[in-house]
């Protein structure tokens, strides 16, 4: 029975991994929430970690009023994730932040000796030499929830070490706009982009699935996780996600993983990691699904993923700079300020914007980064 901590239970990738561990009959050592107090109330009472931490540092006092006829430590804040990240009594920590709040989360538990399940793809895109160099370095494991690299992951177990891919075929649903060119774009509805034609996800990954920001993420992703060049990684729309993502080897061959589209197989494979256990998802009958369609992204409307493979191409600090510039336009075109298409042209932009060439950068230097990315937004839009 393996001790987990929980950093961001109470999103959609949180919940589904409290189910795994509760089907597991895994036990949880510590879990976090940003402000959503009344579900982690909830979870707290039933799953009675050691700690809880409530991120939002206002909604600290109202949540530890609210269970204090439990004998579990509160904390809040930024510290309080690091500190619940580092804990001795974790075997693995999972973090399912949204967001680059998830970096610090991540390199504390790295730091302290622990794997990490990381579903936060955003402290990999915007932290990933650091990341990457930092499990090296304490031997430690990065273990990937995101659907698209626990497939790769699959396929490649056994040949580490062996053969490296000659290629990453990194599959896309295409989102809810698959086809449509700009003009068709220019008055899409929040409610619209929200529509996922095929996950159900928390809102901020469900719009970069929109804009195929996700999937120049992704891509980013996959160069600090398999140390690929971003030239080697072919992306390629796979409509109905059941080919989670495929490697072609030297020659020429392919494997690949498949499966029904439900995230408890991807979290709990790494949360069993080596191991593999009976998950409660539907089988796949190939036999249903019968037709499997294939297509060429569309780069020139969706300009958030040739953004992110200039921005992983160019190196240095320019992933933390989109991703940031793309965190900051999310957050504006979910508050109603900023039209779909404009995402993707600031995202654009903010690579000419900030000269971020270094190759020797600080966790200080990323933050810097992201924070001129975001400053560059919000004087754009104002
Ligand atoms: P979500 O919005 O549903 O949940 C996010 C969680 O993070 C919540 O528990 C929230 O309280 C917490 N949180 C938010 N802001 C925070 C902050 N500033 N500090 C600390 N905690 C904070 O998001 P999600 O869809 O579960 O996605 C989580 C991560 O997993 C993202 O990086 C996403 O890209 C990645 N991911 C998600 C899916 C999916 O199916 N949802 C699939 C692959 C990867
Ligand atoms: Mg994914």
């Amino acid at each position: 029975m393996k001790k987990i901590t929980i950093l961001g239970s109470t999103g959609s990738i949180g919940v589904q991994s409290l189910a795994v561990c509760k089907n597991l009959g895994y036990e949880i050592v510590a879990l976090s929430a940003n402000s959503s107090i009344d579900q982690f109330e909830a979870q707290v009472r039933e799953f009675s970690p050691q700690y809880a931490v409530i991120a939002d540092e206002f909604a600290y006092k109202k949540f530890a009023d609210r269970i204090s006829d439990l004998p579990v430590k509160v904390l809040c804040g930024v510290e309080g994730l690091c500190e619940i990240a580092a804990l001795s009594q974790n075997d693995l920590v999972l973090n399912a932040i949204v967001g680059i709040a998830g970096l610090r989360p991540t390199i504390a538990a790295l730091q302290a000796g622990h794997d990490v399940a990381l579903a936060n793809k955003e402290s990999l895109v915007a932290g990933g030499k650091l990341v990457t160099e930092l499990a090296q370095k304490n031997q430690v494991r990065i273990l990937p929830v995101d659907s698209e690299h626990s497939a790769i992951f699959q396929c490649l177990n056994g040949f580490e070490g062996r053969c490296k891919p000659k290629k990453l075929i990194l599959t896309a649903s295409g989102g809810p706009f698959f086809g449509k060119k700009r003009d068709e774009l220019q008055n899409v509805a929040l409610t619209d982009a929200l529509n996922h034609p095929n996950w159900s996800m928390g809102a901020k990954i469900t719009i970069d699935s929109a804009t195929l920001m996700n999937k120049g993420l992704e891509v980013m992703e996959a160069v600090w996780l398999f140390g690929m060049h971003p030239q080697d990684i072919e992306i390629v729309i796979q409509r109905e996600s059941i080919v989670h993502s495929a490697v072609e080897f030297s020659d020429n061959s392919v494997i690949a993983q498949l499966g029904v589209p439900d995230m408890k197989i991807p979290i709990q494979y790494a949360l069993t990691y080596p191991e593999r256990h009976p998950c409660e998802v539907p089988r796949l009958s190939l036999k249903e699904i019968a037709t499997l369609t294939f297509y060429e992204p569309d780069t020139e409307t969706f300009e958030c993923l040739s953004a992110c493979i200039e921005a992983i191409t160019r190196g240095g600090l320019y992933p933390a700079v989109v991703n940031g510039a793309n965190e900051q336009a999310v957050k504006l075109f979910l508050a109603g300020k900023i039209s779909f298409l404009q995402i993707g042209e600031l995202v654009h932009r903010s690579l000419n914007e900030i000269d971020c060439s270094m190759e020797q950068y600080d966790l200080d230097d990323v933050f810097r980064a992201d924070r001129a990315a975001r400053d560059f937004i919000l004087r754009e839009v104002m």
